[in-house]
């Protein structure tokens, strides 16, 4: 399967190999690892492997990448136990939202009873 890469994105890299990783699932359409600053006892970053920016980038044309994403997050939360007691996906857009890598990613957050609102 091919997919589009910005050899200056940060996750392109990480997807590559290029940096390394903990990676925790990985399947044809999104790469799933281990954030390096983790805000909860599990805290794991899912990508689309295709460079996406952000969610402003999302079309009828690639949106077929974000349903990939949820079927990971579900996958992995079996996998890793904490499906039952439950977790939180993020998504950061822009600056208001907090995105400070260039690359749609999800965050997915479990292993403590999160808080709402968020910050
Ligand atoms: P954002 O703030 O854009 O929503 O999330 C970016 C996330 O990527 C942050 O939680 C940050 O800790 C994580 N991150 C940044 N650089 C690296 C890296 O080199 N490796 C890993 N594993 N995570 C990273
Ligand atoms: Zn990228």
């Amino acid at each position: 399967m091919s997919y589009n890469t910005d050899e200056n994105c940060l996750f392109c890299k990480i997807i590559k190999g290029e940096i390394p990783s903990a990676a925790v699932y990985e399947n044809d359409e999104v790469y799933a690892f281990r954030d390096i600053e983790p805000q909860a006892p599990q805290h794991i970053i899912i990508v689309p492997k295709t460079h996406i920016a952000s969610t402003n980038e999302i079309d009828e044309e690639n949106s077929k990448v974000v349903g990939a994403v949820f079927a990971a997050a579900a996958k992995i939360a079996r996998m890793e136990g904490f499906a039952e007691n439950g977790y939180r996906i993020v998504n950061n857009c822009g600056n208001d939202g907090g995105q400070t890598v260039g690359h749609l990613h999800f965050h997915l957050l479990a292993g403590r009873s999160l808080q709402w609102p968020p910050g």
